[in-house]
């Protein structure tokens, strides 16, 4: 509202003189045809999609420009961010998180040249050197935009083989993810600066909107999250690729001189996967996995919002990682591992729902993100191999681990934050666990009304951040059901 009024002032101050000017401004009050505000987004968007004014009107804008070199393992780059500023009061800081600054990333983001609305603002290091406090000389009023701008230089390591590399170079594939200062989560009580464990997420952050410039050696294969708009060549040898992306809660890009690429269709998504030569066959199962589970949960619980998807072989061991429309599966899992692979696969899919479009707390809710994510498996396995392999699947992936954790005193609710637990009984409660919790609450409210609290929980929390007490208010009235004991049983412990 507020940006209209603005606009209309200056097309009645100057508009008469400047015809382009009134041109603009007789377009923008006209109704009937507004300017397209996702328009420089659409190539990466599903025909068709549309998001609601008010969401976009509060997403942050990216533009990064970034030349990264993985001889020299560093990269270089600019960040210019428009940041609306929402919610209750003025805000009296901004702060960044620089997650290559993680022990677990073993690499580093340093920042120079800090400007916040052309003024140089100072700026320091906190949380470990993982987040970017910028000093306001004046808090940023509510209904207007802050915008940043400042320089980043960043390294990586060549990590020991073997080893889980989230960040960095390893088996001749090099990982940028999240490799540029992003705006932090902000939670009721203030800016999300945790810093996070190695068992969980970095982070959390709000859905944005994303320009980004690459420049890589021409040699180099590059998945990113987002689609390239144009590719051009920089100077001799080297490329640069722009993307657009988002609304989207990251960026990031994966390499390597040795990925191959295979491609298919899913719902008019074109899905392309990413692998090794040696692993051609777990790469050619990757993509036929991703395809089907595309298919089948935007069949069950709404469409998937990108015309590009990739899964690619990442060294993450046998672990998986999700990024919006990119999925990293570990290397183990395309040979050592082979049996896992389908479920790491339609797991990391599941998060394109469940962590992209609706965003959670990781941090301190990870059930609510990992538990749900989990179970999504399972409404695979019934759509593509009945009900049997479902059940089988809750059985042995989920039911044993939780079975043997209850006999030996070791069961512990799923409502705690990561920091709450430890390497033994992360995964068993947060992913085992919190699956069976969706499993039962299934079986509580039947078949019927949980499918319709999935989808009601995509339509009412696409790109917002949900929390534990919405997806519970969200289940009491689709189900009609009071589930206050069930929710505290499972997410507290305490027996009903
Ligand atoms: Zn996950």
């Amino acid at each position: 509202m507020a940006r209209l009024h603005y606009r209309l002032i200056v097309v009645l101050l100057f508009g008469l003189g400047i015809s382009a000017f009134l041109l603009a401004g007789c377009a923008l009050l006209r109704p009937a045809s507004p300017a397209d505000p996702l328009a420089v987004y659409r190539p990466g968007l599903r025909p068709g999609e549309t998001v609601a004014a008010e969401l976009l009107a509060a997403m942050p804008r990216y533009s990064i420009t970034v030349k990264v070199d993985p001889l020299a393992n560093a990269y270089t780059g600019t960040l210019e961010v428009s940041i609306p500023i929402t919610g209750a009061a003025a805000w009296r800081d901004l702060y960044f998180r620089l997650y290559p600054n993680l022990p677990q990333f073993g690499g580093g983001l340093e920042v120079r040249g800090v400007r916040v609305n052309d003024l140089i603002v100072n700026y320091g290091y906190e949380a470990d050197a993982t987040a970017l406090h910028l000093s306001l000389l004046r808090p940023l009023p509510l209904g207007q935009e802050a915008h940043v701008w400042m320089n980043f230089i960043g390294r990586t390591q060549q990590r020991k083989e073997g080893a889980y590399t989230i960040f960095g170079a390893n088996e001749g594939i090099w990982s940028l993810t999240n490799f540029y200062p992003i705006l932090a989560g902000r939670r009721e009580d203030g800016w999300a600066l945790d810093v996070a464990s190695p068992l969980g997420d970095v982070g959390f952050h709000d859905a944005a909107l994303y320009r980004v410039e690459v420049t890589t050696p021409a040699d180099q294969i590059v998945a990113a999250t987002g689609v390239t708009v144009t590719a051009e060549q920089a100077w001799d040898g080297w490329i640069t690729r722009r993307y657009v992306h988002g609304p989207a809660r990251e960026f990031t890009l994966i390499m390597s001189p040795r990925f191959q690429v295979m491609s298919g269709d899913a719902y008019g998504t074109q899905v392309r996967s990413y692998f090794l030569p040696e692993d051609a066959e777990a790469g050619r199962a990757a993509l036929y996995y991703a395809i089907a589970a595309v298919q089948i949960y935007s069949d069950q619980f709404g469409a998937y919002p990108y015309r590009e998807m990739a899964v690619v072989e990442a060294p993450l061991t046998f672990r998986g990682m999700e990024f919006p429309g990119l999925n990293l599966i570990g290397s183990q899992v395309y040979n050592k591992y082979r049996q896992d692979l389908e479920n790491l696969v339609v797991h990391e899919v599941a998060h394109q729902w469940w962590y992209n479009q609706v965003g959670s707390d990781q941090t301190r809710t990870p059930w609510l993100d990992e538990g749900l994510a989990e179970w999504t498996m399972y409404a695979y396995y019934l759509a593509r191999y009945g009900y049997f392999a479902a059940e089988r699947l809750r059985e042995q992936r989920w039911q044993v681990p939780v079975r043997y954790a209850v006999q030996t005193g070791a069961d512990r609710p799923i409502g705690l934050p990561v920091k709450a637990y430890g390497r033994d009984d992360y995964e068993r409660t947060i992913y085992a666990k919190g699956a069976l919790f969706f499993a039962t609450l299934r079986d509580e409210i039947g078949e019927e009304a949980f499918r319709a609290l999935l989808r009601s929980y995509l339509t009412r929390y696409r790109w917002r951040i949900a929390t534990p007490a919405d997806f519970q208010a969200l289940a009491s009235e689709v189900s009609g059901r009071d589930l206050d004991r069930m929710f505290k049983r499972w997410l507290e412990g305490k027996a009903e």
